[in-house]
C-alpha cells in the first residue's frame, strides 16, 4: 500500500486476527485489532493505559477483544506503527509523503516508541531526500526533531538552506510545524543561509584572483570572474544557494585539461625556476572540500535549536 496516494484506510484492519485489543483510531474511527502485549513491550504508555491499574487493560481476552477509543490519534501513522511492532512487515507501507511521515513522528514521541520503531524510521526518513518542496523539508526535518535524530534533522534543514531562497515566515504560519519546531528555528535558518551566501561568495572571489600567470590558471579565473559579475549580492538572493554551488563545481570540472605551467626564465635555480603539471582532479577535490566546510559551518543540528544558537557545544562539529 502507498499512503502517498492519499489512500483511505479500511475501517476494520486486522493486523493481528487474534488480538486482544481493537484501537478504535481518529474521527473516522478506523478500527486496528492488536495484541496489547505488543503495545505493551513498544510503549511505556500503552504500558500503563493496558496494565492493571486501568480498565483498558482489565479481562483482556482474544474472544471478546476490548475496543480502546483513541479519537485524537492518526489512523495512518497508527497503523502503520503497530504494523512494525507486531512484526507484520508485509503490511508497513513502503512509502509515506512527508506530511504522513510527520504524523508517524508525532505518534512515536506521544506514545514514547523511540525504540520500537528506531530501524523503521530511519529507513523512512532516508527514503525521502529528494524532495526539494520547502514545506515538505520542513515536515521531514519536524520530523526528524521529534525522532531525535540527529544527522537527519542536519541533513534536512541544510536542504531547506541550500534550496530555498525565498522567506521561511510561511513555515510558521503552518499548524505542525509552528507546534513542534522551536521558534528560534527559521531565525536560524534564516541566518546560516546568510552565512552559506557570504561563504559561497568568499570562494568565488578566491578563485577569481588571478593565482596563476599561466593559460590555464589564467582562463580559470577569467570563468570563475564571469560568474561573480553574473552573481552580484542581489542576485545570490534570487537564487538557491545549491544552483551557485553547481556552477562553481562546473567551472572546476570545465577546467579539466592537465596542462604544464611553464616555469618563468630568470629565477635561476630556485622553486620558481621550476615548470610543474596543473592537475585539475586535486583543484576540483581542494574545491569540493571548502564547499562542504561552508556546509558544515552553516548546518543547524538538533543541538543548535536547543540552545541560544551557538555552535561551541554543539555534539554535531560545526567546525
Ligand atoms: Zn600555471
Ligand atoms: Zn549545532
Amino acid at each position: 500500500m502507498d499512503l502517498d496516494n492519499g489512500e483511505e484506510l479500511d475501517f476494520v484492519k486486522d493486523i493481528a486476527l487474534n488480538g486482544d485489543v481493537i484501537l478504535v483510531v481518529g474521527e473516522q474511527k478506523v478500527s486496528l485489532r492488536a495484541h496489547s502485549q505488543c503495545l505493551v513491550c513498544s510503549s511505556k504508555v500503552f504500558s500503563a493505559m493496558l496494565g492493571p491499574h486501568w480498565s483498558e487493560g482489565k479481562n483482556l481476552s482474544q474472544e471478546s477483544p476490548k475496543e480502546i477509543p483513541l479519537i485524537e490519534d492518526d489512523a495512518h501513522a497508527l497503523y502503520a506503527i503497530c504494523c512494525v511492532i507486531h512484526h507484520r512487515n508485509d503490511l508497513v507501507p513502503a512509502t509515506f509523503s512527508p506530511r504522513q511521515l510527520l504524523q508517524i513522528a508525532i505518534e512515536v514521541d506521544k506514545y514514547d516508541l523511540h525504540t520500537a520503531l528506531l530501524y523503521a524510521r530511519a529507513q523512512w526518513l532516508q527514503n525521502k531526500r529528494n524532495t526539494t518542496d520547502p514545506i515538505e523539508l520542513a515536515y521531514l526535518m519536524a520530523a526528524a526533531f521529534l525522532f531525535d535524530d540527529m544527522e537527519m534533522f542536519r541533513e534536512h534543514a541544510l536542504a531547506l538552506i541550500l534550496q530555498h531562497h525565498g522567506s521561511y515566515i510561511k513555515l510558521l504560519e503552518d499548524s505542525p510545524l509552528c507546534q513542534i519546531l522551536p521558534t528560534n528555528t527559521t531565525c536560524l535558518l534564516e541566518e546560516r543561509r546568510n552565512r552559506l551566501r557570504a561563504e559561497v561568495g568568499e570562494i568565488l572571489l578566491k578563485e577569481a584572483e588571478n593565482s596563476c600567470s599561466c593559460g590555464w590558471g589564467k582562463s580559470r579565473s577569467s570563468r570563475y570572474r564571469d560568474l561573480l559579475s553574473e552573481y552580484t549580492p542581489l542576485k545570490m538572493l534570487e537564487a538557491p544557494i545549491s544552483q551557485v554551488i553547481e556552477r562553481i563545481k562546473t567551472v572546476s570540472k570545465d577546467c579539466m585539461k592537465r596542462e604544464l605551467h611553464q616555469a618563468p626564465s630568470g629565477f635561476g635555480s630556485s622553486t620558481y625556476a621550476k615548470s610543474y603539471y596543473h592537475e585539475p582532479a586535486e583543484y576540483i577535490t581542494a574545491l569540493a572540500e571548502k564547499v562542504e566546510t561552508a556546509k558544515r559551518r552553516a548546518s543547524i543540528c538538533l543541538d543548535c535549536v536547543r540552545s541560544n544558537g551557538g555552535t561551541e557545544s554543539c555534539r554535531f562539529k560545526h567546525e
